[in-house]
């Protein structure tokens, strides 16, 4: 009889070959190229299952990433305990801002509200750059398919001298939903309540239907994505504040578990 673990670790559908080539493209970085010097960044959000259980199929113990902003949903916390017992995952390392700069800059956890770029500088980019310095290259779950923005993302690109692979690039929503399904894997359990693209829990709502799969991350505000993409070079060297107003709250989402006054 084949275990939740077996199915969630199971070899390609050879009926579905870009899942055979993204295990070609991890297991080339994570056991030949980058061997020891590569990590795999993590969200534990809606469609993170997918690609972590590629990474365990290859190597359980390769380092996860994962950015503890002090601000996710509860729901997220668990889902990640929960993610990594199923996978049987290692070594994660829940990187945390630095807590001198917090006391300094964000005393009062309301940063998010009036700056949000200056928040996710602080508890996503600068907690990253700090958490990647022993590798080389890393491995992040973006989607083609997800935003204007990232509709070009490669395969495989380097950034500032670090290498990183995009594996899932080409992958639409149905054909991970659908890889997803066929290993069994655990659903976030906020993706049933609307919730496609999940981040920190005041900057996350819940979408509409018809409306873009990332359109409930800082609603109403512009900023659409937290900095972590950004080439460091092309990031404000001085942060100044993006937004006169705060960003209006989001009623459909559960307190945050941090600071979150
Ligand atoms: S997503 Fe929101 S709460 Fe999280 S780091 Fe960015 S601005 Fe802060």
């Amino acid at each position: 009889m084949t275990t939740f673990h077996a199915r969630a670790l199971q070899p390609v559908d050879p009926l579905f070959p870009k899942a055979g080539a993204a295990i070609d493209l991890l297991r080339e970085a994570i056991v030949r190229t980058h061997h020891g010097h590569i990590a795999v960044v993590s969200s534990f959000g809606a469609e993170s299952a997918l690609l972590l259980a590629l990474v365990a199929g290859i190597d359980p113990g390769l380092p996860v990433l994962f950015l503890d902003t002090g601000k996710h949903f509860p729901e997220t916390l668990a889902y990640r305990t929960q993610l990594v017992a199923r996978l049987g995952l290692t070594d994660l390392r829940v990187v945390q801002p630095d807590a001198a700069a917090l006391a300094r800059i964000d005393p009062d956890g309301t940063l998010h509200r009036f700056i949000p770029d200056d928040c996710c500088a602080l508890r996503k980019v600068a907690p990253l750059e700090h958490a990647l310095a022993p590798f080389d290259a890393w491995i992040s779950g973006r989607k083609r398919y997800q935003s204007a923005g990232r509709a070009v993302l490669p395969l495989r690109e380097e950034v500032d001298g670090r290498v990183k692979l995009n594996p899932l690039a080409e992958w639409s929503a149905a054909e991970i939903a659908a890889e997803i399904r066929r290993r069994d894997l655990p659903a976030h359990p906020l993706v049933a309540r609307g919730f496609p693209s999940i981040g920190c829990a005041p900057c996350t709502r819940a979408v509409g239907p018809g409306e873009d799969v990332r359109a409930g991350r800082w609603a109403g505000s512009g900023k659409t994505e937290c900095g972590i993409h950004r080439s460091p070079a092309s990031r404000r060297p001085d942060p100044q504040p993006v937004f006169p107003q705060p960003i209006p709250a989001s009623p459909s989402a559960t307190p945050a578990t941090g600071n979150e006054p």
